[in-house]
């Protein structure tokens, strides 16, 4: 491909400027790569050069395009690196460099991938564009995966399945997430695959038809009585990987499984998401237990929507999604859509990080540094399995600050949640206005204060009942001082 032809496939909105800088990364690129091929048989620069629109899809600056057309020159030939340092300056080698660390490290299975999953931790909590780049990456990789071998198909799939959707997951982008989980399944789980594919090709069409003709069309006619100006309406069927997941939650049964396909409003603004909450509710009876709200209370990657299920139109049970265009652009491409364009340029560090949702990168950053030197990848990665991809519960203090926790969290991990000095002195506490025991598990809602007693100090049942591993730690070092004096 020559640049022009490059150049034409990049979104409108970069500057001369920008194009310089891309340009550059572009011939470098080509030149590093010229005598390689992929083992599609393609030419090699393909790959940077399709993993690059795709970040430019996601309207990143220029620095990250670059970086991503220049990710795999150092895998071959190592001297490229002092030259990309010299030729594109310390933000794009940084990124480069995160890249070529990351591909290093050769996967093998989860419980041994530990210090892996570390480095690509702090990797992205120095930058987060490092993770970015590697999430589309291995989603090309992913596309042109029927190219290797049936192991090489296994255990990158496998890989992207364990940690990379989890990761894109996190960070928000829903869409990424999707995609590389559906298109990983297919390697992953073959005959699994396959079972769902013709399963759902019974079930879907019907499913569909039902929503198009019968609840799209009564819907609409009611919020168009209510004035309320709908933005988009549709319905999607739910992605393969994640219906496979659910069925095996629910020992392989069809009929608990209520949005195979969901409706999806989304309208002007967050005053409208509840009106037609209310309107869906006036129209059908909502099932108890499965109105969500995660307007008020998101969740922990910042995801927001009403969510209800309700006994549709010929008692079929339904379920749908309301939110604004905003909401709707942060569930699918997160903290991308956040890593907002005109930030480019300016240093791309956790530290002025301002979004919330990248909280917790920076929390997990903070515990490693605080973690003893001594502790092992093991004990890493079962922090992060606990701490990072467990079902998160959201409870409020009486001010009404958001905690989140893992589930099965107890009062003792929120009070260590808010301050170390406070889970140190708790006593007692109160859910929801009730007295309850330290051992009590916390659901997603509680409000909870925490009582503290001066001289109170931290005792081993104290350990017993923590969960997350910021309340353990806390608790095991101030056992350790205790026992010193
Ligand atoms: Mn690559």
């Amino acid at each position: 491909m020559t640049w022009q032809e490059y150049k034409n496939k990049l979104p409108k909105h970069y500057s001369e400027n920008n194009l310089a800088v891309i340009e550059r990364a572009f011939n470098f690129a080509s030149e590093a790569h010229k005598d390689e091929n992929r083992q599609t048989g393609e030419p090699y620069i393909n790959h940077p050069i399709a993993v690059s629109l795709k970040i430019a899809e996601l309207k990143l600056d220029p620095d990250t395009i670059a970086a991503a057309l220049l990710h795999d020159v150092c895998e071959t030939n190592g001297i490229l690196f002092k030259k990309i340092r010299k030729d594109f300056g310390p933000q794009i080698s940084f990124l480069v460099d995160g890249l070529t660390k990351i591909n290093k490290i050769e996967y093998q299975g989860i419980e041994r991938n530990a210090e892996s999953i570390r480095k690509m931790f702090m990797a992205m909590a120095r930058d987060i564009r490092v993770i970015i780049i590697k999430l589309l990456d291995r989603l090309h990789n992913l596309e042109t995966l029927y190219a290797l071998s049936e192991e090489k198909q296994k255990r990158i799939a496998t890989e992207t399945l364990e940690i990379y959707a989890p990761i894109a997951d996190r960070l928000g982008m829903g869409n990424i997430k999707l995609k590389l989980e559906d298109t990983a399944f297919k390697y992953a789980y073959p005959a699994e695959y396959e079972w769902i594919i013709k399963k759902t090709k019974e079930k879907i069409p019907e499913r569909e038809e039902y929503l198009a003709k019968k609840v799209i069309p009564t819907l609409k006619k009611e919020l168009q009585k209510n004035n309320i100006n709908i933005k988009k309406i549709e319905h999607r069927a739910k992605h393969y990987y994640s219906l496979w997941k659910k069925l095996l939650r629910y020992d392989m049964n069809w009929y608990t499984i209520y949005d195979l396909a969901a409706v999806r409003i989304v309208v002007e603004s967050l005053e409208d998401c509840y009106a037609v909450l209310g309107i869906i509710h006036k129209l059908w009876k909502p099932l108890p237990g499965r109105i969500k709200d995660y307007i008020s209370l998101p969740k922990q990657n910042g995801y927001q929507s009403l969510h209800t299920t309700v006994i549709c139109t010929n008692k079929k049970i339904t379920e749908f999604q309301i939110r604004t265009q905003k909401m709707h652009e942060e569930a699918e491409y997160g903290i991308a859509a956040h890593w907002a364009w005109e930030m480019a340029g300016k240093p791309a560090n956790i530290k002025n990080m301002p979004h919330k949702k990248l909280a917790w990168v920076k929390q997990l950053y903070d515990w490693h540094k605080k973690s003893p030197k001594n502790t092992t990848s093991e004990e890493f990665l079962e922090s992060l399995k606990l701490d990072f991809f467990e079902n998160r519960v959201f409870t409020l203090t009486p001010k009404g600050d958001i905690i989140d926790l893992p589930e099965g969290a107890t009062p003792i991990d929120f009070a260590y949640g808010i301050h170390s000095d406070i889970g140190n002195s708790i006593s007692a506490c109160k859910v929801n206005n009730r007295i309850v025991s330290l051992s009590h598990k916390l659901v997603s809602g509680d409000l909870v204060e925490v009582i503290t007693q001066k001289n109170k100090k931290p005792n081993l049942k104290m350990l017993e009942y923590a969960k997350t591993s910021n309340a353990k730690n806390c608790i095991k070092s101030a056992l350790k001082k205790t026992n010193r004096n």
